[in-house]
C-alpha cells in the first residue's frame, strides 16, 4: 500500500516536471528568459485574485479611505493607462485585461498588482517619500511585471512540488511529523527564497523596460530606491530577507536602466 502511494507520488512529480515548464513572457528588450514552472490555470489564479481585490476595495470603500484623493488618483490611472499599453511587449493578451487602479488612504508605504492586473497603491507610499510621476511608474510597472510574470501563479506552482516532494520523502524514510516539519522548512528556504528573489529581479528589470516605453525615465527606479533605503534603515541583511538588498538592487538597477535608455529617448 505504501509502496503504491510512493509510486504515485513519483510519478506526478516526473509528470509535472516533464510538461510544465514554460515563459509566461516574452523576454523583451532586457531579456527576460528564465522558463517557470506552471502548474496551476491562469484563469483559477485571476478569479481568485478577482475575489480578494473586491473584497479590499469594499473594505476600502466602508471605511471611507477609497479614493478621496481625486487628483491622486486620475494620475494613477493616467500612468497606468501609458504602461498598459506598453504591456504587449512582453505579452500580447495583457493590454486587454480587465486591470482596475485604486489609491487607499493609509500610511503603508506600499502598491501591489495583483494576478491579472487588479493594483492598490497606498497613499502612504507617493506623499511620505514624494514620489514624482517617473517614481510612480517605476514603482507600477515593476509591480505590474509581477502580473504579467504570474510570478504568484509560479509560486504556489512551486510549493505543489515542494509538498509532494515531502510527501515522497516522508514515505519513503519514515519521518515523523516532527522531521517532516522541518524538511518543509528546508524546501521552502531552498526553493522559495532565492527564486523570489529572481522574481524581484525580473519585476525590476521588465518595470524599467515598461516605464522607458512609456516616456518615463527609467532613472527614477534608482532614485527610489535610494528613496526606500532610506526609508527602511535597519533592514535584514540580505541573507534573511527574501528580497535582495537595497544596494545589490540598485546595482542592478544601474545596469538594465542603460539598456533600455534608447527606448525612453525614442518615445
Ligand atoms: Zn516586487
Amino acid at each position: 500500500m505504501k509502496l503504491k502511494k510512493l509510486f504515485v507520488y513519483i510519478f506526478i512529480l516526473v509528470f509535472l516536471s516533464a510538461c510544465a515548464y514554460q515563459s509566461s513572457t516574452a523576454g523583451g528588450s532586457i531579456g527576460v528568459e528564465r522558463k517557470q514552472l506552471m502548474l496551476l490555470s491562469s484563469a483559477q489564479m485571476n478569479s481568485e485574485s478577482a475575489k480578494i481585490y473586491s473584497q479590499v476595495i469594499n473594505d476600502a470603500n466602508k471605511k471611507n479611505v477609497l479614493n478621496a484623493d481625486k487628483i491622486q488618483l486620475s494620475k494613477l490611472r493616467t500612468i497606468a493607462t501609458r504602461l498598459i499599453e506598453q504591456t504587449k511587449v512582453f505579452r500580447a493578451d495583457a493590454p486587454s485585461w480587465r486591470w482596475e487602479v485604486n489609491l487607499i488612504n493609509s500610511k503603508e508605504l506600499n502598491a501591489w498588482c495583483m494576478p491579472g492586473g487588479k493594483i492598490v497603491f497606498y497613499s502612504g507610499i507617493i506623499n511620505n517619500l514624494q514620489l514624482n510621476d517617473d517614481e510612480i511608474a517605476a514603482i507600477m510597472g515593476h509591480e505590474m511585471a509581477h502580473a504579467l510574470r504570474e510570478h504568484s501563479r509560479e509560486r504556489s506552482s512551486q510549493s505543489m512540488i515542494t509538498n509532494t516532494t515531502i510527501q515522497i520523502a516522508s514515505t519513503l524514510l519514515g519521518f515523523g511529523q516532527a522531521a517532516t516539519s522541518l524538511a518543509s522548512q528546508a524546501a521552502n528556504i531552498a526553493i522559495t527564497l532565492p527564486n523570489s528573489r529572481a522574481n524581484e529581479e525580473e519585476a525590476d528589470r521588465m518595470g524599467v523596460e515598461l516605464s522607458a516605453r512609456a516616456g518615463y525615465d527609467p532613472r527614477a527606479a534608482i532614485t527610489l530606491w535610494e528613496k526606500m533605503k532610506r526609508a527602511s534603515q535597519g533592514a535584514p541583511p540580505e541573507f534573511l530577507s527574501t528580497h535582495p538588498s537595497h544596494d545589490s538592487r540598485i546595482a542592478d538597477l544601474n545596469e538594465h536602466v542603460n539598456k533600455v535608455m534608447h527606448l525612453y529617448k525614442k518615445s
